[in-house]
């Protein structure tokens, strides 16, 4: 059982997202985990304990514990709302114990309130795949017509956001993978197709969400002059070359690292307004490698998430 040092809270885990971040944190991709680790980082439970000093979150409040979870808080990003880039940051389920687990631990500063009228596996998903596709829309909110490629737990969210504000969704799935075009058809794009197809229409944007860094200059082809390309992931495999013509036409090619708190407060106070309902599948804590089988293999509809207590 862990314990609350000073500043921190200890949370009762209810439920915790599986994300695709912890299957590269599995696989060894991501360089220098703290080991052994617990994976985890979309993480919903109730604050049982508190260590000194602090006054929020108070005990019993249901919280969330994102991916963010310290940052120096004096560096040149830091001081400039830019948290996110703190060459320092350290981050739940890799360099911080995360949810897999009955209790967490979690310093008080950067846990996150939850909206009314989640239940705990439903507001899961929320804390990263929501969050980092929020973060990753952002960039991208003006395009009138937005592809998104690999239609899994953040694209599921970021469409409703996207559709909210009126934009037209293309999705973009694994090649064949009628389940996930129809499930996105559902939510409301506007064409669902593989990756390896050109979509109908010329798009104004597109975000990365799948792992395969082919699909950069897929996305940069469909993509129109001046539009953006934003990778959203943690990790890629290698982008082949490709002909200077596919970035020339003030087309743009970001990346987008992990999350500020201020990104948590306003997609969370979005969520319920658009509103956003997650779909999720949900599995006992002993099962957590079958959730990460099926992540990997995309046999996921939705969300994947561990039901701990
Ligand atoms: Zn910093
Ligand atoms: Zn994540």
């Amino acid at each position: 059982m862990p314990e609350p040092g000073p500043g921190q809270v200890l949370v009762r885990v209810e439920a915790c997202g599986v994300c695709r971040t912890d299957l590269h944190l599995v696989d060894g991709e991501l360089p220098d985990p703290k080991l052994p680790v617990v994976p985890g980082h979309e993480v919903v439970g109730a604050v049982v304990a508190s260590g000194s000093g602090v006054l929020r979150p108070t005990e019993g409040e249901r919280v969330g514990v994102p991916w963010l979870g310290w940052t120096c808080g004096s560096c040149d990003a830091c001081r400039a709302g830019r948290e996110n880039l703190c060459a320092d940051a350290r981050f739940t389920g890799y360099q911080i114990d995360g949810g897999y687990a009955e209790y967490c631990r979690a310093d008080a500063r950067y846990v996150l309130s939850l909206p009314a009228g989640y239940g705990a596996p439903e507001a899961a998903p929320l804390l990263c795949a929501g969050l980092i596709g929020y973060r990753s829309w952002a960039r991208v909110r003006d395009a009138r017509r937005l592809g998104l490629y690999g239609f899994g737990a953040a694209a599921h969210i970021v469409i409703q956001v996207a559709r909210h504000f009126g934009q037209r969704v293309l999705a973009f799935t694994r090649p064949g993978d009628r389940e996930a075009q129809a499930f996105a058809l559902g939510l409301g794009a506007a064409w669902a197709g593989g990756s390896d197809e050109r979509p109908p229409e010329e798009l104004d944007a597109a975000i990365l969400f799948a792992p395969v860094g082919a699909l950069v200059p897929a996305a940069l082809r469909a993509v129109a002059r001046g539009g953006t390309v934003v990778c959203a992931g943690i990790h890629m495999s290698d982008i082949p070359s490709f002909p200077y013509q596919l970035l020339w036409g003030e087309r743009a090619l970001v990346s987008v690292a992990n999350l500020t708190r201020r990104d948590g407060e306003e997609f969370l106070a979005l969520a319920p307004v658009v509103p956003v309902r997650t779909e999720v599948e949900t599995f006992p804590l002993s099962e957590a490698n079958e959730a990460l089988a099926r992540l990997r293999s995309g046999r996921i509809r939705g969300a994947a998430v561990l039901r701990i207590s």
